[in-house]
C-alpha cells in the first residue's frame, strides 16, 4: 500500500519511508491510500477471538500489502502481551481500560508496534541508524522509551519540559539507559514540539542521518491504535451492546481518535464519537465556527491533553474531504466538550463515590463527555480510559483523598536512577547536540 501526504504536494511514499521519515516532506501527515475494509462477517465473527487475533485481522487489512503474514503475526503478538477490557461501569456505560501495557496508557500498543516495524526494516531491509525524535509532557516518552528499549540500530530521544511532568512520568523515560536519552528542555512541551519538528525540516540534519518521529504523526505508531477499537466492539458484542455505538475519547494530539475514524472507516459500526477535551479546547471550536485556530497550550491536570495545534487535525480534514461538504459530515460524526480542572475532579468523585470506580484525570473527561452527550436508552456508550490512575497519583489522591496504590510496574522504575541532559530551547544548541552523537 502507498502512502500520500495530507499536504499532497510530495509523491506518494511505501511503508517503510512512511515509518522512517515520520513527517513528509510537504510537513504533511501521511495517510494510506486504499484503507482495506472489513465486512460484517468478519466482524461478527470477532467476538469469539482473541485480542491478538482480532488485532492480526485489522493488521492484515491495514499492512498485508508490506509485511509477509507471519511476520505481521509476529510483530502483533509481540506487541500485544497484555489485554485491553471493557469495563461495565453504570447502566449503559463502559469504560474501555487501555491500561494494562508496561508503562500503563495507551500509549503503549501504538510504540511498541511501531519499535518491532522499524527493527524489522533494520533487520530484514537493510535500513540502518535511526534517530527517534519524541516529544513528550508526559506519556509519550514513557511508552516510546520502553517501546524502544534495547532495539539495535535505533537511538531514542525523548524531550521533555524540565519541571512539568510529573515525577512518576520522568522516572520512566530517565532511568533506562542503553538507547533512550532524555533531554530536559528549559520550556514548554509546545517548545519540545517545535524543536522535534525543526529537527525533521533542517536540511543540515536530515543530511547527517535519519530522524523519525514517535509521536502520532508517525503511522506506525498512530494505525495499530485502531486494533482496539475492534477488540472493544468485539467484548460488546458479546453482551449484545453493540446497538448504536457512541465511543468518547480523550484527546490531545488526536491521534487516539484518528484511529478509531479508520477503525469506522474500515467497517466497524460506531454511531458517533466525541472528542473529550480539557481546557485545550481548538477543536471543540472548530466544531462551533468551522475555524481552525490553533493557540498555545495551558497546563490542566490532565497534562497528556495539553496540546494546542493537535497534529492529527490534518487528517481528520483529510478524512472527512470525499464530502462535499467536510465540516458538516465532521460535526455530524463527531460531538465536542470541554472541561476545566474543577470539572474532572467532580466527575472522578461522583463517580468514585457513586460507582467505586477510580478514574483517571483523562478518562473523567471521556467519561463526563459521554454522560453530557448522553447515550439515548438504545445506545451504549463507551469512553477510552486512557492511562492507569496510579500514573496520576498525586492528582488522584488529592480529588479522592485516597493513597492509590503504585502497581509492581511502575514501583520498577522509581528505583532507577535519573539521568538526562539539559538543554535550551534554542534549535541552534539542540541540533549541534544531535549533530555531536
Ligand atoms: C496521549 C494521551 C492522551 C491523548 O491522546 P491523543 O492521541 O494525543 O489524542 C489522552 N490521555 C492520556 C493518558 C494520554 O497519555
Amino acid at each position: 500500500m502507498k502512502y500520500y501526504s495530507t499536504n499532497k504536494r510530495v509523491p506518494f511514499a511505501s511503508l517503510k519511508r512512511a515509518v522512517i521519515k515520520g513527517l513528509a516532506g510537504d510537513k504533511g501527515l501521511y495517510m494510506p491510500e486504499n484503507i482495506g475494509l472489513l465486512n460484517d462477517f468478519v466482524i461478527g465473527d470477532m467476538k469469539d477471538m482473541t485480542f491478538q487475533e482480532i488485532a492480526c485481522t485489522v493488521a492484515q487489512a491495514l499492512f498485508g500489502d508490506d509485511i509477509d503474514g507471519g511476520t505481521l503475526e509476529k510483530i502483533v503478538n509481540d506487541t500485544l502481551s497484555f489485554d485491553t477490557p471493557v469495563v461495565p461501569i453504570h447502566d449503559n456505560i463502559y469504560s474501555l481500560e487501555l491500561f494494562h501495557g508496561p508503562t500503563l496508557a495507551f500509549k503503549d500498543v501504538g510504540a511498541r508496534f511501531m519499535a518491532r516495524l522499524l527493527g524489522y526494516f533494520i533487520d530484514k531491509e537493510g535500513a540502518k541508524d535511526i534517530n527517534v525524535l519524541v516529544a513528550t509532557s508526559g506519556d509519550t516518552g514513557s511508552a516510546v522509551a520502553n517501546g524502544f528499549l534495547g532495539v539495535d540500530g535505533i537511538n531514542v530521544y525523548v524531550l521533555y519540559p524540565k519541571g512539568k511532568v510529573s515525577p512518576i512520568q520522568e522516572c520512566q523515560f530517565t532511568t533506562l539507559g542503553q538507547n533512550i536519552t532524555a533531554l530536559e528542555i528549559d520550556g514548554t512541551f509546545d517548545d519540545c514540539q517545535a524543536l522535534v519538528k525543526s529537527a525533521f525540516m533542517d536540511p543540515e540534519m536530515n543530511g547527517h542521518s535519519k530522524f523519525t518521529s514517535a509521536n502520532s504523526i508517525n503511522i506506525a505508531r498512530f494505525l495499530p491504535q485502531s486494533f482496539y477499537y475492534f477488540y472493544a466492539y468485539a467484548q460488546l458484542d458479546k453482551l449484545g451492546k453493540t446497538d448504536k455505538l457512541v465511543i468518547s475519547v480523550p484527546s490531545g494530539n488526536f491521534g487516539n481518535l484518528t484511529a478509531g475514524l479508520i477503525a469506522n472507516w474500515m467497517g466497524l459500526p460506531v454511531k458517533r464519537f466525541i472528542a473529550a477535551n480539557n481546557r485545550n479546547d481548538v477543536f471543540l471550536d472548530y466544531l462551533n465556527t468551522g475555524i481552525y485556530t490553533p493557540r498555545p497550550s495551558v497546563a490542566t491536570i490532565a497534562n497528556a491533553m495539553d496540546v494546542g495545534d493537535p497534529s492529527n487535525f490534518a487528517r481528520i480534514i483529510d478524512l472527512f474531504s470525499i464530502y462535499p461538504n467536510p465540516y458538516k459530515a465532521i460535526k455530524k460524526k463527531i460531538a465536542g466538550c470541554t472541561y476545566t480542572d474543577e470539572e474532572i475532579a467532580k466527575t472522578m468523585q461522583y463517580v468514585y463515590k457513586q460507582y467505586g470506580y477510580i478514574l483517571d484525570p483523562h478518562g473523567a473527561c471521556g467519561y463526563q463527555g459521554l454522560i453530557d452527550h448522553k447515550p439515548a436508552e438504545n445506545e451504549t456508550g463507551l469512553f477510552l480510559e486512557t492511562a492507569h490512575p496510579a500514573k496520576f497519583k498525586g492528582t488522584v489522591d488529592e480529588i479522592l483523598g485516597i493513597d492509590l496504590e503504585i502497581p509492581v510496574k511502575l514501583q520498577a522504575f522509581m528505583k532507577g536512577e535519573k539521568q538526562s541532559i539539559e538543554l535550551g530551547k534554542d534549535f541552534e544548541g539542540f541540533k549541534r547536540y544531535l549533530l555531536e552523537q
